[in-house]
């Protein structure tokens, strides 16, 4: 069902009147420059550090989700390293850069257990996802999971939480607990792309198998490097009857 534009602008002007009277009540500061924000500035963030997000604009590589600058990439839709490799997932899609603004977003919330950058996380990935994927062609949210250890150390699993916030904004079910991680891998940082397939072969399982049947399912991780992980959770759920399995990452 189609939103009515005058219902959908009349919504927008009560949100920010209320959003100026709380702005006045308590004001909200940039999480990083901690600049007074107004009542028109998304994400927590003033408009200068705004523009420090490198977000990646279209046209995307099919398969993988890189930017394609090349007009011979761009006429085939696929970028040189997917030319002839084989994915378990359909699709990746990469909000921004894995730089600047949004590396340090990322560092503080999974180290430094900065939540509020969760918001600023989410809202990239919502605005992402509307611009550039129909959010109908998703029936379930889920998120790579942490091996039960380290869920334990880090106390959360980054990835669930901003599954959580994007499955509540679009009104899309999520599943955090069916996909899991069974074997202890060693870190992926140092290991070349062969190594980090091999690492990570066989680190996830499904409980139920069911819920993932026939589902369209989003898959959420915080940054693409090889793709070899989200390329073995893909497997996992194709092999639960997974129709289509698209991922998202924040950055690149
Ligand atoms: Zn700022
Ligand atoms: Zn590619």
């Amino acid at each position: 069902m189609r939103k009515d534009p005058e219902i959908q602008t009349s919504f927008l002007r009560i949100k920010q009147g209320i959003r100026r009277v709380i702005d006045l009540i308590y004001p909200r500061f940039c999480v990083f420059c901690h600049s007074k924000l107004n009542s028109n500035s998304d994400y927590n963030l003033c408009s200068q550090c705004a523009l420090e997000i490198n977000p990646i604009k279209a046209p995307f590589c099919l398969k993988c989700g890189a930017k394609l600058d090349q007009l011979s990439q761009i006429r085939y839709n696929g970028c040189n390293r997917c030319s002839n490799k084989k994915y378990h997932f359909d699709q990746v899609l990469s909000a921004c850069k894995y730089k600047g603004m949004v590396k340090h977003c990322i560092h503080l919330f999974k180290y430094k257990r900065k939540r509020k950058t969760k918001n600023i996380l989410s809202d990239i990935l919502i605005r992402f996802l509307n611009e550039n994927f129909c959010p109908k062609n998703i029936d379930l949210i889920t998120a790579v999971p942490l091996h039960k250890h380290k869920l334990r150390d880090r106390g959360f699993n980054q990835s669930d939480l901003i599954a959580d916030k994007i499955s509540t904004a679009l009104g899309i079910e999520s599943s955090l607990d069916n996909l899991c991680r069974i074997k202890k891998t060693v870190s992926q940082v140092t290991l070349n792309a062969q190594q980090r397939q091999l690492n990570i072969l066989g680190a996830f399982s499904c409980k139920n198998p069911e819920e993932f049947k026939n589902k369209r399912i989003l898959l959420i991780d915080d940054i693409f490097t090889t793709g070899s992980t989200l390329d073995e959770c893909a497997r996992v759920l194709k092999q639960s009857g997974a129709k289509e399995v698209t991922c998202l990452t924040i950055a690149r």
